[in-house]
């Protein structure tokens, strides 16, 4: 596998350097022009740039040779997202083959999860947990309205749907784009993680799962040592593992309401945890 090849991207994220410093002309130049760019990216170009952003990522990360394992992830996501509001966008779920724990979401459905967090889960309503955080990054257009927000002061209020637009390849498109995969390495605001852990915590109730899927795996990363190679890129980008669940703590009465829905240990065991 090429773990060199995920180690380099890992190397390039953390090698990023951090958003250029602007002067105060510039900033309100942006803010004027903020008026003329039309605000809100059409669902096309939400799916083409969630396409270019997962492509890119994929990249440095290639999905697992394993195809029982990947239909039965994309089963699951797929059976989520279907009973969500946004059900008819082209939802694609895949195991990345990386040791890291890590899962992350592109605009448009696209949803990645990395073997070695498979690896540490114990139920197929782990698994529903964290798919349905994902998930939920995605109805609310979390990484979207960060990347537009960034590029926006990048490129000083040009119209980021006319951007998205434009043909592959141009500077500004460049731009966008790389203002996409920065945010992967910086990570959303805390309020959009916990706001996908609520909803997660929701959707995966809703698709028939034990509710404390998501709880249950986030209790897994805090005995983690943060230390660990494996969780600091998902330690960096998401809010501490003891943060999340004691804010989950508020919804409990909605936890415990769905906590008898199955877990399906033996089915994911069966399934996902073949051919290691
Ligand atoms: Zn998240």
């Amino acid at each position: 596998m090429s773990r060199l090849l995920l180690l380099a991207l890992l190397a390039l994220l953390a090698a990023m350097p951090a958003r250029a410093q602007f002067n105060l002309n510039r900033l309100l130049d942006s803010a004027k022009n903020l008026g003329k760019a039309t605000g809100e990216i059409g669902e096309k170009e939400e799916i083409e740039i969630g396409r270019d952003l997962a492509a890119r990522l994929l990249g440095a990360a290639p999905l697992a040779a394993n195809e029982a394992m990947q239909r039965y992830v994309n089963n699951v996501g797929r059976w989520l997202a279907s009973q969500t509001e946004r059900a008819d966008l082209p939802w694609q779920f895949g195991v990345l083959e990386a040791p890291q724990l890590n899962a992350f979401a592109t605009p448009g459905g696209n949803v990645f999860i990395t073997r070695g967090l498979l690896e540490r889960m114990r139920s197929e309503a782990e698994l529903a947990g964290v798919l349905a955080h994902e998930i939920a990054h995605v109805l609310k257009k979390h990484h979207l309205k960060a990347i537009q927000k960034g590029a926006q002061m990048e490129l000083a209020g040009t119209a980021i749907s006319t951007l998205a637009r434009q043909d592959r390849n141009t500077p500004q498109r460049e731009k966008l784009l790389a203002a996409g995969s920065e945010l992967y390495s910086r990570g959303l605001d805390k309020s959009d993680e916990l706001e996908a852990d609520r909803l997660g915590v929701v959707i995966a109730a809703r698709g028939g799962y034990d509710a404390y899927g998501l709880p249950s795996v986030l209790q897994t990363l805090q005995a983690m040592n943060p230390e660990d190679s494996g969780v600091a890129l998902m330690f960096k980008t998401h809010p501490a593992p003891g943060e999340r669940l004691g804010a989950l703590e508020k919804m409990q009465p909605t936890l415990d309401a769905y906590a008898a829905q199955p877990q399906l240990a033996e089915r994911f065991a069966a399934t996902a945890r073949q051919q290691r």
